[in-house]
């Protein structure tokens, strides 16, 4: 029988494990660290063997194929075992996506990918369609291919999980854009991220389609390497070259496969980065057979997503936002760039190589004081002592939320939009977000 191994028991380990044994393989899984008691009890009612803070290299080594949770370097020294020895390795969804017909809906970018795929995943089942939602979010798509019988799946894609994808293919691929992050996991290399995000085109044919941000300089020029069979649909801000997807006259405009219209000032979310979700939303809908009905009424009643510009309360005039999700410069960019008023900006956690000059003008234009929240705050100096701005370091959610609001005046706002990973201080970027909100409550 052939012998599935899966490292990592986590959401997409735990349904791999599951798809695998009901698909009739042998079974193993592996994870280094704990694993926790609800994916125990799911592969325990599936009669899966598994084994937890430790690799035992016999019951691995012997693997037919390998499936490897996003989260596990391709450098840890089990996976370098592996390699060494010619084991396929694969990711959960490269797994699932052999066993169901179902049409795939691919999300990647370094910014926007939750946003978008949930806007997609609203349209879709608002207007009735058999969807899951899958990927980064929801349960994993392995599970759902196990379990349930959609005939759409809306999968959001990290650069981690496109790395061991081969034969997969997105029936539509949507690219949001492509900005430094990660670069710790790819030896510091701009261009094997690169890579990573542009297999989201691969195995794409004439009858599949690719929804792409046609202002970002480096997908154009990766456009240029590649001889992509699979039909083109750029959005931009405003009406371009190529541009099927832009703003004129304040109206929100798609001009294919359908026609489709609505008035800018309808759409639910905010700020320029939303104006290009909602645009990959809208065309994606299209591409799918979405009535301009329906595509209309998503986009405008969508609620939004936790951690993402969220609105965490006002005290006292003084508006507190949730960014956490802003674990890049990029991302805090366009939450500065879509600030109103004057600002208290939070920055700091753990840093991925950061080049914090991208943010220097709207820092300049929007920020009253800055708040320091993290273990290591040198960069943070470095880049902003000369500012002349009011500057506070914190290592406590509770102190910084009470320094920003010390900082803060009437009508003006405080942003969690930190550039950084929260592991320094937190357990995620959920639980800093939480933390926020709570801490806020409290003023
Ligand atoms: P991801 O899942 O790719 O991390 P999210 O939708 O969770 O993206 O958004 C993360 C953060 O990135 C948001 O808080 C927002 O500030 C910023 N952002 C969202 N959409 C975009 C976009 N299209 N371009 C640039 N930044 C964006």
């Amino acid at each position: 029988m052939e012998r599935i191994v899966v490292l990592g028991a986590a959401e997409s380990g735990a349904g791999a494990a599951v798809l695998a044994k009901k698909k009739g393989f042998d079974v193993f899984v592996s994870d280094m660290g704990k694993i926790k008691d609800k994916y125990k009890a799911l592969l325990n009612s599936y009669d899966i063997q598994w084994e937890e803070g430790q690799h035992t290299e016999p019951f691995i080594l012997n693997a037919t194929e390998v499936i490897k949770s996003p989260g596990i370097p391709e450098n840890a020294p089990m996976v370098m075992k592996l390699k060494q020895q010619g084991t396929p390795i694969i990711s959960e969804i490269e797994f699932a996506g052999r066993y169901t017909n179902a049409k795939m809906i691919c999300i990647t970018g370094s910014n926007g990918k939750t946003t978008t795929t949930s806007l997609i995943y609203h349209i879709l089942k608002e207007a009735g369609y058999n969807v899951g939602l899958a990927g980064n979010i929801g349960s994993s798509l392995a599970l759902q291919v196990a379990e349930d019988n959609y005939d759409y799946y809306v999968i959001e894609l990290s650069s981690f999980q496109l790395d061991n994808m081969y034969e997969f293919k997105a029936d539509i691929a949507i690219l949001m854009n492509i900005t430094p992050d990660h670069l710790d996991r790819y030896d510091f290399k701009m261009q094997n991220y690169v890579d990573s995000k542009m297999r989201i085109t691969q195995n794409q044919t004439e009858q599949d389609a690719f929804v792409f941000w046609n202002d970002d300089p480096i997908v154009a020029a990766e456009l240029k390497k590649y001889n992509l069979k699979a039909r083109l649909y750029p959005f931009s801000e405003y009406k371009e070259l190529g541009s099927i997807g832009y703003i004129e006259d304040k109206e929100f405009v798609v001009e294919e496969p359908m026609p489709f219209n609505m008035e800018q000032e309808e759409l639910a979310l905010r700020g320029k980065h939303n104006l290009y979700n909602s645009l990959a939303a809208a065309i994606t809908a299209d591409i799918a057979g979405v009535s301009n009905e329906q595509i209309r009424k998503g986009l405008s009643d969508f609620a939004g997503v936790e951690h993402r510009l969220e609105k965490a309360g006002r005290v006292r005039g003084v508006d507190f936002i949730n960014d956490s999700k802003a674990t890049n410069v990029n991302a805090c960019w366009y939450a500065l760039e879509s600030m109103t008023q004057p600002t208290v900006l939070i920055l700091g956690g753990k840093d991925k190589g950061n080049d914090y000059s991208e943010i220097f003008d709207l820092v300049r234009e929007k920020c009253i004081g800055l708040v320091f929240l993290g273990v290591d705050n040198t960069k943070l100096h470095a880049a902003f002592d000369s500012f002349g701005l009011p500057i506070v370091d914190v290592r406590s959610m509770k102190d910084c939320v009470d320094e920003c609001y010390k900082m803060a005046k009437p009508g003006s706002c405080v942003l969690l939009s930190p550039c950084c990973a929260s592991f320094d201080l937190f357990k995620n970027m959920e639980d800093r977000g939480e933390q926020f909100k709570e801490c806020v409550k409290n003023l």
